[in-house]
């Protein structure tokens, strides 16, 4: 309960009595206010203190989510500075750090296993893909939630524009198809098809990439012919990331966050990109925090409640460790 002044007057007046008469005459006649002896208080300072020491018992339990790159790792795959301690200080506090991204399962796991976390799910893919852990001992996890769509009218629509674009997409089973190479982008495991081949069945995500397009030829492209049938984002080393409309990783973490239980001004995301603010939004209008990256693009920053440090010199670590 709040005792701000202002609530009645009651805290200046009671402050500015010199004898209990006075005291009593400013007191409400007919209230509810239990005033506590020596012994009482006492008692109250002891539980106060043994609530203190009881993990879970003052602090509520957080959703945590986490960007990869840009936030968590640097673009070498190097770890930001503190973000394995404060990943684990987070975890002993009792809250529940995730991982929300851009990428596929495959090239996240390794990211779980450098930051020593087991989370019960991993939003994956930007939000079309949710896993949901089997055994937190081998990282095993099953493909829970799976959104597709069609992908054929905007991969035809793209191919008109930029004829030279390079195409990646992922299946629902997390297999991947891809027409040439793409510089930064690991294709291991990934299969090579023709252009038509890629949208012969429902896709996740399409990723393009086109060697003659910067990150603001694609944001303009975008605005030129209007992608309203799907979601997307530019990413940072310039390429295209298209997903199932309506779907950001906000989806993907809103599903995880009603089926952990975890109440909405309880959640914390941090991110660096476009594709993190769906779910800055997402947390901000629920009463959560969000925190960019100060490395991020004006825009990024400006959707986010709060800026923390750059991934260089630890931005996580910074905010994890005020927690
Ligand atoms: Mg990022």
């Amino acid at each position: 309960m709040s005792a701000a002044p202002d609530d009645a007057g009651l805290g200046e007046a009671v402050e500015d009595a010199t004898t209990d008469d006075a005291v009593k005459e400013q007191l409400p006649d007919t209230g509810d206010i239990d005033l506590a002896g020596e012994a009482g208080a006492a008692e109250m300072v002891d539980e106060l203190a043994r609530e203190t020491e009881t993990p879970g018992v003052t602090v509520a339990r957080m959703l945590i989510v986490l960007d990869i790159d840009g936030t968590v790792v640097l673009e070498d795959e190097s770890l930001s500075p503190g973000v394995v301690d404060a990943v684990r200080h987070a975890g002993d506090t009792g809250h529940e750090v995730m991982i929300a991204t851009g990428r596929a399962w495959e090239s996240t796991r390794g990211i779980l296993q450098a930051l020593g976390i087991a989370p019960e799910f991993v939003v994956c893919s930007n939000g079309a893909v949710v896993l949901k852990r089997l055994d937190a001992d081998d990282l095993r996890y099953e493909r829970w939630h799976v959104e597709t769509f069609d992908a054929s009218e905007v991969l035809a629509m793209l191919r008109e524009h930029i004829p030279d674009a390079r195409y990646l997409v992922e299946l629902p089973d997390g297999s991947r198809l891809y027409t040439e190479y793409l510089e930064d982008w690991n294709l291991a495991s990934a299969t090579r098809v023709t252009f038509e081949q890629l949208a012969e069945q429902p896709v996740c995500r399409v990723v393009v990439v086109s060697p003659e397009q910067g990150e603001g030829d694609f944001l303009e492209l975008v605005e030129r012919i209007g992608l309203h049938q799907v979601s997307y984002a530019v990413g940072w080393t310039a390429w295209l990331d298209i997903a199932p409309k309506g779907v950001d990783k906000s989806t993907g973490l809103e599903r995880v966050r009603l089926e952990l239980g975890i109440e909405p001004e309880n959640v914390l995301v941090i991110g660096d990109g476009r594709n993190d603010v769906g779910m800055f939004e997402w947390a901000l209008e629920n009463g959560g925090r969000a925190v960019a990256m100060k490395q991020g693009p004006q825009e990024v920053l400006d959707a986010a409640g709060e800026v923390t440090t750059s991934v260089e010199e630890g931005g996580v670590a910074a905010i994890l460790h005020q927690l």
